[in-house]
């Protein structure tokens, strides 16, 4: 067992300007990442694995209703709420993931059980809530998904002109985003994460890049694990984590370097959002072509984690 580990998460990216945020919002923000990244890197430190860490990582952000996942998760244009999720571990390169989720509490613990009570990769709707009640996992009934917040902001939505699926940080940062964490182990293991409820608005069982493995999640011990948040649909089209870590294995980029290349191919097809990475050395990479992105990361060498919401922090 080595003594280097560490851990990066992310709240979503979007629209977030210093402008529209009052200090007692981003203070709320910045303790809710600071919960996240605490239960996460605590089981690193005692020697826990990469998996447990970032699924408890975001367990925190889903319990949270400041984020757009679990409790937080936006609706659907038929005033329901549909989530995904999705789980890697970079040791077996095994996965579990789930879509169309409408009354599992928590969609990471929903993603771990498919990766490792199911001979499948990605489970839907109902077949995966009877999934999930065979294996125990907490249901909920649609109301605890109600958040007042998420349900003005369907009616705002829908009484536009356009009447469009918007991402959760499109211009106003009082609505907050998809969660993912990214972690390396004292035994040198990678693992990532992702949960979300997709776009505000949605129509037609909208699936997004979370529960898309390679798209939006992918771990690999050989080069990285990588949790994707922004607009699905471009790093669906991009096949985004998994291009992070082939040009780690093919082109032997750094994890910085790399992820700055993932970052451009989005800007370059007018995709926004942001990555969280963590290659199989313990660096980590956060960028972003968006006004901000809620995240937090940890390494071993550092005294505390560092917590960050704007671009330029
Ligand atoms: N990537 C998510 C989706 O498109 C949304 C987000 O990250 O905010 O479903």
């Amino acid at each position: 067992m080595k003594n280097n580990f560490g851990i990066a998460i992310h709240g979503g990216a979007g629209t977030i300007l210093r402008k529209n945020l009052t200090p007692k919002l981003e203070q709320q923000f910045r303790t809710a990442l600071r919960l996240s990244i605490e239960s996460g890197k605590s089981i690193l430190e005692n020697g826990g694995t990469s998996l447990d860490a970032v699924q408890a990582a975001v367990v925190v952000m889903e319990d949270s209703d400041q984020f757009n996942a679990g409790k937080g998760a936006v609706f659907t244009n038929d005033e329901t709420n549909e989530m995904d999720s999705s789980i890697m571990c970079g040791k077996t390169l095994a996965c579990g993931c789930g879509t169309l989720l409408r009354h599992i509490k928590n969609p990471i613990i929903f993603a771990r059980t498919v990766m490792e009570k199911s001979e499948h990769v990605l489970l839907a709707s109902d077949g995966a809530e009877q999934f999930a009640k065979l294996h125990d996992i907490e249901i909920v009934d649609a109301k605890y998904f109600h958040t007042k917040r998420r349900w003005f902001q369907l009616q705002v939505v829908k009484e536009s002109d356009d009447n469009k699926a918007i991402l959760d940080h499109d211009g106003d940062n009082s609505k907050h985003g998809t969660v993912g964490a990214v972690a390396l182990d004292k035994d040198g293991n990678l693992a990532a994460a992702t949960s979300s409820g997709g776009m505000t608005n949605k129509k037609y069982n909208r699936i997004g890049d979370t529960p898309m493995i390679g798209a939006g999640t992918y771990a690999d011990n050989a080069t990285c694990a990588v949790s994707t948040t922004g607009h699905g649909e471009y790093f669906m089209r991009l096949v985004t984590a998994k291009d992070i870590c082939d040009m780690i294995s093919y082109k032997q980029f750094s994890i910085d370097l790399a992820t700055k290349e993932a970052i451009k191919k989005l800007t370059a097809i007018d995709g926004s959002g942001g990555v969280i990475a963590i290659d199989n050395n313990g660096n980590i990479a956060m960028p972003m072509n968006c006004a901000g992105m809620y995240r937090a990361s940890f390494s071993a060498d550092d005294k505390e984690p560092s917590v960050k919401i704007f671009v330029e922090e």
